[in-house]
């Protein structure tokens, strides 16, 4: 039986109070370890740690901590494969994800944000008597929560910036989903990186998370989580005027325009549905289809998800495993009800899966389509986080662009079409922080990442996050 234990100063300790939470395969309802459930005095040592821990790791030079992320980035890669089960068996999704997205991206995350802090130009500038520097300093110590879904992945995506601009890290990962964290822990201490720059208090959100939230000396909040949380998040931490980047749900749209290919278009949309049993929040949940071609699409896409496979994540050809837990099966299931009750029709799914034996008591449901629905009910407006997808024709693009905007939310979308200015021209349209054009989940971490309207506040990646984990300061110099 694993345990797990928060990791502060370069040591694994059980939380003070020796609570600890259970941690569940949620593919099998197996019970796989216990872990620390943390509390403010917890907090109260990892921030000390890294506070210790900021003058030594601050006042390395930029190389120095390059250096140090692509050591790390090349001690993950030597343990891609263990990451991937680990992340699979936590998660309940398939190990085939897991390598390919999961674990790939842990490890290229370091290794993208050592080569872009490398690349990156001294701002100066010239005024006729005299001369402007621009200066980035590290925050300080910087509070890292992430959810359950891409438990490293989304984890590293905070850490790697954090750390090239010379912060120290408190993280709290999700209380779901502990054990990649603490395989990176492990690493960090195999790989001998000085004690106390990287801490992690692993518990429950209100207790661990919310300890590290009202901490008057973590000067910075980078946040991935819940709408609800977020606003949480948001209440504690801007009256002690921390920075706060809040990445959060999503409801988006998948859009197919008159003039798409077809059966391009039905791939792309059961991929953005049903990756991650749709529980990314990047996922399509919302199929918006010109009406002159919905038959034939709706015909396709149906076949598409159909030909899905569901069941035991551990074996290399299955493409849906379980949802994270029995507790988000019944949200999810319940949001199928309520579908039901709100005049929608199950085109495919609605239904657990018989499985075998191993995982005959996990979390597992089917792929599920669901037509019928009013754009403004709730099925196809509130977050389900689930495999569970609405389909909703238009008429003509102004429609579409309607019906897209139509929730409260605006992280992501897709627009589907053979005229590639058209698709630009639409995409501008959509209020959401990211619009693909006949790919979906196609990412350049050098671009600007993030929601607008309740997906979420400020901006990750590249630029943004280098920005987010620094203070600029400016050192005008007058000329003789
Ligand atoms: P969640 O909001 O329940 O939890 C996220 C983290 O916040 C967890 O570590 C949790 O323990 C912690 N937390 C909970 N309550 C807290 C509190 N009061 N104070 C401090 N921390 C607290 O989210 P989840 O269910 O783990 O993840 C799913 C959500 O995350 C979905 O809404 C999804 O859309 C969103 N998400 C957004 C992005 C993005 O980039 N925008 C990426 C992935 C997931």
């Amino acid at each position: 039986m694993l345990k797990i234990e928060n990791f502060i100063d370069g040591e694994f300790k059980s939380s003070i109070n020796e609570e600890f939470l259970d941690n569940y395969n949620p593919a099998t309802g197996e019970k796989v370890g216990e872990i620390s459930s943390s509390g403010p005095r917890d907090v109260e040592k990892a921030v000390k740690a890294a506070e210790d821990a900021f003058f030594g790791w601050s006042s390395l030079s930029m190389d120095e901590r390059i250096n140090w992320l692509e050591k790390i980035g090349d001690a993950l890669e030597a343990k891609k494969e263990e990451i991937a089960k680990v992340e699979s068996l936590d998660t309940g999704k398939p190990i085939s994800l897991a390598r390919r997205v999961d674990a790939n991206r842990s490890i290229t995350n370091f290794r993208f944000f050592a080569q872009f802090a490398k690349n990156q130009e001294a701002q100066i500038f010239e005024m006729n008597d005299a001369t402007n520097y621009v200066h980035r300093k590290p925050v300080g110590v910087v509070g890292l929560i992430t959810p359950w879904n891409l438990p490293l992945y989304l984890l590293t995506w905070k850490i790697a910036p954090a750390l090239v601009m010379g912060n120290t890290i408190v993280a709290k990962p999700s209380e779901l989903t502990p054990l990649t964290a603490n395989l990176f822990a492990k690493t960090l201490q195999e790989i001998d990186f000085p004690k106390g720059v990287f801490n992690i208090v692993h518990g429950l959100g209100p207790s661990a998370g919310q300890a590290i939230l009202e901490h008057p000396n973590v000067k910075a909040i980078s946040f991935t989580g819940g709408t609800q949380t977020g606003r949480i998040v948001a209440k504690i931490a801007a009256p002690l005027f921390k920075k706060l980047s809040l990445e959060l749900g999503g409801k988006n749209a998948t859009v197919i325009l008159n003039d798409a290919d077809i059966l391009q278009a039905a791939k792309g949309a059961a991929k953005a549905g049903f990756t991650n049993s749709g529980q990314v929040c990047l996922c399509g949940s919302r199929i918006l289809i010109d009406e002159s071609i919905a038959d034939d699409f709706t015909k396709h896409l149906i076949e598409e998800i159909e030909a899905m496979k569901v069941g035991n994540p551990q074996e290399e050809d299955t493409d849906i495993g379980s949802v994270i837990s029995p507790q988000h099966l019944e949200k999810v299931e319940s949001y199928i009800q309520l579908a039901l009750e709100e005049g929608g029709e199950i085109l495919t799914g609605g239904n657990r899966p018989k499985l075998d034996k191993v995982n005959s008591n996990g979390a597992f449901l089917m792929p599920t389509l669901i037509s019928g629905l009013d754009i403004k009910s709730r099925t196809a407006t509130e977050e389900i986080f689930g495999p569970v997808v609405t389909l909703h024709t238009f008429k003509g693009d102004e429609e579409a662009i309607k019906m897209a905007n139509s929730t409260d939310y605006g992280l992501a979308g897709s627009v589907w079409t053979s005229d590639l200015q058209r698709g630009k021209e639409f995409s501008k349209q959509i209020d959401t922080g990211i619009m693909w054009v006949n790919t979906w989940l196609h990412r350049d971490l050098r671009t600007p990442f993030g929601g607008v309207k309740n997906s979420g506040v400020g901006r990750e990646g590249g630029q943004w996050s280098l920005s987010f984990f620094s203070e600029m300061t400016n050192i005008c110099v007058k000329n003789d």
